[in-house]
């Protein structure tokens, strides 16, 4: 990979405040449409902070107690040495907030801006600092709404930038080689953590500390970061990014996407819980079952009732596949390997994009994506 030199202050270019067209939790409130940067610099990185652990400031030392979403992109930035040479980047401060009070009007926000920035040739790839927590599901979505070859990275820290040894410095240091790199273009959404790179789709949060919390499950990862160096040995075989159907391009015209609650089975489960999402219009559900995807009868004769909008159905096991002939609601569709968050994602980007809901066809987005 070929690096450039450059000072700090020449290689960064602070976009603060970005503009966004509707209100966002701690984010810039101030203007009213999304300002695209002028990027000039052949082979830049955009780097899209949204807050989480990595940009999380505490007591000093410490590993817990802290506060997500603290310090400015800029400051997150300056603290990785050597970052400035290894790409020109420029930086935007889409919020800064914990990750669990991210929403589908800060994803719809990432995915237009990845959008309109793609085309110029200047831009060499993306990279999106993020909370953990629900970094897999960003991932996802953007896996299916961008639309680029560039590669489209997102990172994160378990430990907060005040900690010792924190680990958010090196995450963001490989997460701009990936996204300089041309081994990573045309391989989809990619999360990078500690050395390893996933794949959008199967990324997933495996511990609530530890700093190799991004982690693959039976998948694995497609590759490796070692210095300046990226090591791909897999790439994911689903649609993704470039041939995906559900792209957001910059001028449409939505803002979040529809709502699809998830169910979540547990021996002795009360099935009133569904007439609940139902009642509170539930644009489709998503059923997190045990085992293979299988629940009581109760829960069997109240999906059986439920007839005009889509039910998904994945397991609250965190692998294996369900394939069609064991759902056991006949007008149900298999998430495949979906966990049920991800399921969800993929409901919510169906119903807002595709006409034909039938289950015919959501049963091919499934095997697709
Ligand atoms: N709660 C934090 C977040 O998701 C956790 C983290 O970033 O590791 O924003």
């Amino acid at each position: 990979m070929k690096l450039k030199k450059g000072g700090f202050m020449r290689n960064l270019k602070l976009l603060l405040p970005i503009a966004m067209a509707f209100t966002l939790v701690g984010c810039n409130k101030q203007s009213e449409k999304i300002v695209i940067p002028d990027i000039e610099e052949s082979g830049t990185v955009v780097i899209l902070a949204t807050g989480g652990t990595i940009a999380g400031s505490g007591e000093e030392g410490k590993e817990t107690g802290y506060k997500p979403g603290s310090i400015s992109v800029e400051s997150l930035i300056a603290s990785v040495p050597g970052i400035e040479e290894v790409a020109p980047l420029q930086a935007i401060q889409v919020c800064n907030i914990n990750s669990d009070d991210i929403t589908s009007e800060i994803w719809i926000t990432l995915a237009k801006t990845i959008n309109e920035l793609a085309p110029n040739p200047d831009v060499a790839g993306f990279v999106i600092t993020h909370g953990t927590d629900t970094m897999e599901e960003t991932a996802y979505f953007l896996n299916l709404a961008v639309s680029t070859k560039k590669p489209v990275v997102i990172t994160g820290s378990m430990r907060p930038s005040t900690s010792l040894s924190a680990d958010g410095p090196m995450n963001l240091y490989q997460s701009v080689v990936v996204a300089a790199s041309e081994e990573a273009i045309g391989k989809g959404v990619l999360g990078v953590f500690s050395d390893s790179i996933y794949s959008a789709r199967s990324m997933q949060k495996v511990s609530s500390f530890d700093v190799t919390a991004i982690s693959a499950g039976p998948m694995g990862a497609l590759g490796f970061v070692r210095n300046n160096e990226v090591f791909f040995y897999e790439a994911s075989t689903k649609r993704h990014t470039e041939t995906s159907e559900f792209t957001i391009a910059p001028t449409d015209t939505m803002t979040s996407l529809p709502d699809v609650p998830i169910i979540y089975f547990n021996a002795d489960a009360d099935p009133s819980i569904i007439d609940w999402a139902i009642n509170h219009e539930a644009k489709g559900l998503v059923i997190a079952g045990a085992g293979a995807g299988e629940f009581s009868e109760k829960f069997i004769n109240s999906l059986n009732g439920i007839t005009n909008i889509p039910i998904v159905i994945s397991s609250r096991i965190d692998s294996g596949v369900i394939t069609q002939d064991s759902v056991l609601v006949k007008h149900a569709v298999a998430a495949n390997d979906l966990p049920p968050h991800k399921a969800s994602i993929l409901l919510r980007m169906a119903i807002a994009k595709t006409k034909d809901l039938t289950q015919e066809k959501l049963i091919e987005i499934y095997k697709t994506y």
